[in-house]
C-alpha cells in the first residue's frame, strides 16, 4: 500500500517534471519547425501548446505602416467645406502635430516612444492561443489559432492606439480630449490612457448602449472621464437630431459629430477616434508583428486569416504585418473580414467619398459606406455598428487583396457559446463575427479533410455586454438584414464629388 502511493507519487512527480519541460516555449534562435516542439515530453501532455507567450523584449519597437508597400496610395481626404484634398494643417484643430504625421506618413517604419511602450508593457506581449479543445468539440482537422487582446485594461485591443494618441496630445500640451464611443469599449480606452497622462476625458456613447450598458460608464467614470448619452443637448448637433426624434437611439455618426464639435469649441482640447484612420490602424501593427513571431516559434504558416470588422481596425492590426508577407511572396494566405449582416459596410456598401459623421464635421474619405445617416437596428446585439469601413481597407479590399464576408448574428452568437464552452473565454459581441467565421472555415476542412492553419483575433472580453447573451439564451436575438430600400436611401446621403 505504502509503496504503491510512493510510486504513484513519484509518476505524480514526474508528471509535473514533463508539464513543466513541455510548457517551455523554444526560443526563436532554436525555431526548426513545427515538429522541433514534439519532444518526447510532449507525449506525456497531448494539451502542450496551448499558448504562445513571448517575453516582454519581443513587444515590437516599431508599428507598421502598409501604405508604402501598397501599389498605390489610398485617395486622399478632401475638406468637407472645399472638398479639396486635405492640408495636414485643415487637421490641426482635431487632432496633435504628430498623430496627423502619422496619418500621412510614407514611412514604412515608425518608432514606438518609449513611454508607450513602457505602457504597452503592462499586458502586451499579448499571448496566441491554440484553439485545442473547439478543434476537438468540431471534430476538425485544422488548426485553429486565436490572438488574445482582452488582457488589456479596458479588456480589448482599443487600448493599442488609445495610449499612443493620448501620450501624443499631453506632449502637445493638449488638455483635453473628446471622444465618441458605441458599445463603449473605445470611451473606456481612451478613459484609461487619459488617467495615465492627466488629460481631461469626455466620451459620448451611443444613447442605446448608455442605457444598456451602465458598467461600461462606470468604468470609464472610475478613470476619471466624463460620459454624455448621444444625442445630447450640449452640441447643436445632438439638439438637431433630439429636435426631430428625442428618443433617438443615436449612431456613431451621432456621437462623432458631438465630440468633434465639442474639440472645435475648446482651444485646449484635441479630438481621438477609437478605429478607421490611418494612424489606428497602423498603432494596432502591434498585434500582427506579435504574431508573426508566435507563428514563427510554433512554426506555422496561416493558411486563413479570419478578423471581424467594425471600423477596421483590430482586423488591419492582425491583418497588415501578414499582408506584408504576403505581398513579399513569403507567404499566401486568404485574408478575410467578417462583419454582421445588418451593418454590411464591405459587402454591401458602396464605395465612394462619404462622411465620418451624421452633421459632416469630418473630412470626406473615400471608403466602403452605408450612408452617414445610417442609425443601427437597436436590437441589433452584435457590435460593429459603424457606416464606413477604414479607408485603408477599404482600398486593399479593392485591390482584391483581402475579402469580405457578412455573417448573421444568431450564427455568431451560437459559435461564440461553443467557443465559451470550450476554450473558456466569453467573447466580446464584435469578434463572435470572427469565430463564426473560423468556425464555417473548420467544418469545412472537416467536409475536405484539409489541415488548414486558422488564424483570427480575440479582440475582446464580453463581461460588460452580458445582456446581449441573455437576450440570445433567452431567444431575442433576430437576424437583420440589411435591406435594398435601406441601400437606395443611403445612395442618395452619398455626396457626388
Ligand atoms: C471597437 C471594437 C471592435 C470594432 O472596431 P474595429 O476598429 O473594427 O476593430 C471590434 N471588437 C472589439 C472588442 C472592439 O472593442
Amino acid at each position: 500500500m505504502a509503496r504503491q502511493h510512493l510510486r504513484s507519487l513519484v509518476y505524480s512527480f514526474r508528471g509535473i517534471l514533463q508539464n513543466k519541460l513541455t510548457c517551455r516555449i523554444p526560443n526563436a534562435h532554436s525555431y526548426g519547425g513545427r515538429f522541433a516542439t514534439r519532444n518526447i515530453a510532449t507525449i506525456a501532455l497531448e494539451q502542450s501548446g496551448t499558448k504562445t507567450i513571448l517575453s516582454e523584449n519581443d513587444i515590437p519597437r516599431q508599428w507598421y505602416n502598409i501604405i508604402p508597400d501598397l501599389p498605390s496610395y489610398p485617395p486622399p481626404p478632401l475638406h468637407p467645406q472645399t472638398l479639396q484634398p486635405l492640408q495636414p494643417q485643415d487637421l490641426a484643430p482635431l487632432f496633435p502635430a504628430a498623430i496627423i504625421d502619422q496619418e500621412t506618413s510614407l514611412e514604412r517604419y515608425i518608432d514606438i516612444p518609449t513611454e508607450v511602450l513602457e505602457v504597452y508593457q503592462l499586458w502586451r506581449p499579448t499571448p496566441l492561443f491554440r484553439a485545442r479543445r473547439l478543434e476537438k468539440f468540431l471534430g476538425t482537422p485544422a488548426r485553429i489559432y486565436y490572438k488574445y487582446e482582452g488582457g488589456s485594461p479596458a479588456g480589448s485591443h482599443k487600448p493599442n492606439t488609445a495610449v499612443p494618441q493620448a501620450w501624443y496630445n499631453a506632449q502637445e500640451g493638449v488638455r483635453r480630449l473628446t471622444t465618441e464611443t458605441g458599445a463603449g469599449q473605445w470611451g473606456s480606452a481612451l478613459a484609461f490612457a487619459s488617467s495615465l497622462f492627466n488629460l481631461k476625458c469626455e466620451v459620448w456613447q451611443v444613447r442605446a448602449s448608455f442605457d444598456q450598458k451602465p458598467h461600461r460608464k462606470s468604468m470609464m467614470e472610475a478613470w476619471g472621464a466624463k460620459v454624455h448619452p448621444s444625442p445630447s443637448s450640449l452640441t447643436a448637433a445632438g439638439r438637431a437630431i433630439l429636435e426631430k426624434d428625442e428618443n433617438s437611439p443615436g449612431s456613431l455618426g451621432i456621437a462623432i459629430s458631438e465630440a468633434v464639435e465639442a474639440a472645435l469649441a475648446d482651444p485646449d482640447a484635441r479630438y481621438a477616434l477609437g478605429s478607421v484612420l490611418n494612424h489606428v490602424l497602423l498603432h494596432q501593427t502591434v498585434i500582427g508583428e506579435e504574431c508573426i513571431k508566435q507563428m514563427a516559434l510554433l512554426g506555422e504558416t496561416p493558411d486563413i486569416i479570419v478578423g471581424c470588422t467594425g471600423g477596421g481596425s483590430n482586423f488591419a492590426g492582425l491583418a497588415f504585418p501578414f499582408i506584408r508577407e504576403k505581398m513579399a511572396g513569403k507567404i499566401n494566405p486568404i485574408i478575410r473580414a467578417v462583419e454582421p449582416t445588418a451593418c454590411p459596410s464591405l459587402t454591401k456598401g458602396i464605395y465612394a467619398y462619404d462622411f465620418g459623421d451624421t452633421a459632416k464635421l469630418t473630412p470626406l474619405v473615400k471608403m466602403h459606406t452605408l450612408g452617414h445617416q445610417f442609425i443601427p437596428d437597436p436590437i441589433h446585439a452584435g457590435g460593429l455598428r459603424y457606416h464606413g469601413m477604414a479607408p485603408l481597407v477599404s482600398h486593399i479590399y479593392n485591390f482584391g487583396l483581402m475579402e469580405a464576408l457578412a455573417i448573421p448574428q444568431t450564427e455568431c452568437f451560437k459559435g461564440a457559446l461553443q467557443f465559451a464552452c470550450t476554450e473558456g473565454i466569453i467573447p466580446a459581441p464584435e469578434p463572435t463575427h470572427a469565430i463564426a467565421a473560423a468556425i464555417r472555415e473548420a467544418l469545412h476542412c472537416k467536409e475536405t479533410g484539409e489541415t488548414k492553419v486558422i488564424l483570427t483575433a480575440l479582440c475582446g472580453h464580453g463581461h460588460f455586454d452580458l445582456l446581449a447573451y441573455d437576450k440570445f439564451l433567452a431567444g431575442q436575438v433576430e437576424d437583420l438584414e440589411f435591406s435594398k430600400e435601406k441601400l437606395s436611401e443611403a445612395m442618395l446621403q452619398i455626396p457626388t464629388i
